[in-house]
């Protein structure tokens, strides 16, 4: 069972840059003081009761961990100690810029039960990067990959695409060179444009358009089946909604969605079951076979895919659970034929 995660925001404390896409006080939350060892310590034990069989991970968001003075990054790990050992805490995991990573500070971490270190990788386009304000280049993502490797903590990738000057190709460039670095799993979170950036400013005056919904979701599927082709999960798409982000004037502009994630996925499928479905008869009924935990994506949002194949192919559609199939297949039962797509299989790009 996944360890239960106990999330820490620390909202830009760290982190020495502005990024032209970010407000980290609007995503996730107003700048504070860094969490106290009693605050630290009390929210835990809050989750420890709420889920006592459970055990946890102390997960570190926002800013940028590694960019902290040390004494503040050991103020927040020392506390967490006893409960690494007595096995309250399964892991530690944080978040940080690729340039904030280097031996000695893997070493550090590691030593202190850091476990997965999560690295804002954004692009790997040395054009997109300049633009966006990132002030590294892809050279030091890649040392920080192989350092954190070294060190015997596992990596996560997060990717912005529709960031400045980024296209579908250089997105989808950036996520094959993010595939090459092999990561444990990568978290892919489209542009939007947030009140109170230079995003902000340069949309107002014209001279930035981020992705719509319909092409966030386009390139998303296709950055899927590379990931998936790759066997590197995706473990999320899209912002987290909170309060914060869905207060009226916050997201000015972008593919934004409160289920991101499953309209990527729900699209698809459409198009798997689309595939399926070439030679079927209208007025057939069929039947899909998904496997375990997929049957809404092929459902869609409010049976919209149901509905669309309905009104596309004029077939009745059913979907049901068919947890023999592997989690990458879906099926067709069509009368005494089945037959079946892998979810995986390339996009032709033209
Ligand atoms: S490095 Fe991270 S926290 Fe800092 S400005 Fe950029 S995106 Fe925001």
């Amino acid at each position: 069972m996944r360890p239960l995660l106990v999330p820490f925001f620390i909202s830009h404390q760290g982190c020495p840059h502005r990024c032209v896409f970010c407000n980290q006080v609007r995503v996730a939350g107003p700048e504070g003081a860094l969490p106290t060892r009693t605050q630290l310590l009390h929210r835990i034990d809050e989750y420890r009761m709420g889920a006592p069989a459970r055990r946890l991970e102390v997960a570190f968001y926002g800013g940028t961990f590694t960019a902290l003075p040390r004494r503040d990054q050991e103020a927040l790990l020392l506390p967490l100690q006893p409960l690494l050992a007595g096995g309250i805490l399964q892991s530690v995991r944080i978040s940080t810029r690729p340039d904030a990573i280097d031996p000695d500070t893997a070493r550090f971490l590691k030593a202190h039960g850091v476990a997965t270190v999560e690295l804002g990788v954004q692009s790997l386009d040395s054009g997109v990067l300049l633009l966006s304000g990132r002030g590294h280049g892809s050279a030091e993502v890649e040392i920080s990959v192989a350092t954190l490797k070294e060190a015997g903590i596992e990596v996560g990738i997060q990717l912005m695409p529709g960031l400045p000057n980024d296209t579908p190709e250089t997105s989808l460039a950036t996520l094959r060179q993010a595939l090459a670095l092999q990561p444990a799993f990568l978290r892919i979170y489209p542009t939007l444009v947030i009140d109170g950036t230079e995003l902000a400013r340069r949309y107002r005056e014209g001279s930035y358009q981020p992705m719509t919904l319909t092409q966030a979701v386009t390139l998303c599927k296709e950055m899927l089946v590379l990931a998936g082709q790759a066997g590197i999960p995706v473990v999320r798409f899209g912002l987290q909604p909170t309060s914060e982000l869905d207060s009226p004037g916050v997201v000015l502009a972008g593919p934004y969605h409160p289920a991101f994630g499953q309209l990527v996925e729900s699209e698809l499928c459409f198009d798997r079951m689309c595939a399926l479905l070439e030679d079927v008869p209208a007025g057939s009924v069929v039947t899909f076979g998904a496997p375990a935990g997929r049957v809404s994506d092929l459902v869609g949002q409010r049976r919209g895919n149901l509905q669309r194949l309905a009104a596309r192919y004029g077939v009745t559609a059913t979907v049901r659970e068919d947890a023999a199939l592997s989690p990458d297949l879906i099926s067709l039962q069509w009368g005494e034929l089945t037959r079946h797509a892998c979810l995986f299989e390339s996009y032709p790009r033209h």
